[in-house]
């Protein structure tokens, strides 16, 4: 599996660009700079098999429409996200105008309870976590055989996401932390929405939200 990350936009979120050796791509949260991320598609001879968003926030999904004009695909999002993130409720002046709406047909990554269905997109396989907290709608992508987890703006290196914008819950980000200190192994690398990439391991250790949980 490869995976090329690209830091997109004013709030600088990771994008990343996934692929197999079927060159069908997923592509998590396009925040910004859709022609940064179709140079990347372009660069490698890929097209676009999904796109995942990790919640709603429009620095999350701002280029998505752009790019799904370019290249059509499936949209994964919650559907508590979903109610909100395309609504003048989500637009963040100066930065980021209203998202807008790519498709009608926006798939839930997390249509049952538990969350966790093992889904296959082209020869990419991966598991998503239903995270709330940071937004209602929080989900992380767990490739659990390339041992690596993208957690959104649910876990950064050293901190959690902030719980005081519309739809966060403090108690309930407390529950997802814990659902991915019990789920993923230690030797998980952790790309988050923002920031460097770290490891579960090492936030069991260090960080001040997740030491609670360890083992
Ligand atoms: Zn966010
Ligand atoms: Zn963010």
């Amino acid at each position: 599996m490869e995976i090329e990350l690209i830091t997109v936009g004013p709030f600088e979120v990771n994008c990343a660009v996934i692929w197999g050796e079927a060159k069908q791509a997923l592509i998590i949260d396009p925040g910004y700079d859709a022609a940064d991320i179709g140079a990347v598609l372009r660069a490698n001879g890929l097209t676009v098999a999904a796109t995942l968003l990790t919640h709603g926030h429009a620095d999350h999904i701002n280029a998505l429409n752009e790019l799904h004009t370019a290249h059509p695909a499936p949209v994964y999002l919650h559907a508590a996200d979903e109610k909100w993130a395309f609504s003048e409720k989500n637009q963040i002046p100066p930065y980021y105008p209203v998202p807008v709406k790519p498709t009608d047909e926006i798939n839930n990554p997390c249509p049952n309870a538990v969350g966790s269905k093992p889904w296959k997109i082209s020869d990419l396989s991966f598991q998503a976590l239903e995270t709330p907290g940071h937004t209602p709608g929080g989900v992380c992508y767990w490739f659990k055989a390339a041992g690596i987890c993208f957690t959104g703006d649910t876990l950064f290196k050293g901190s959690c996401g902030r719980t005081d914008l519309p739809g966060g819950d403090a108690r309930t980000l407390t529950a997802s932390l814990k659902k991915l200190a019990e789920t993923l192994p230690p030797e998980t690398r952790i790309v988050a929405g923002h920031g460097e990439e770290t490891t579960m391991g090492h936030e069991l250790a260090t960080n001040f939200y997740l030491q609670r949980f360890q083992s």
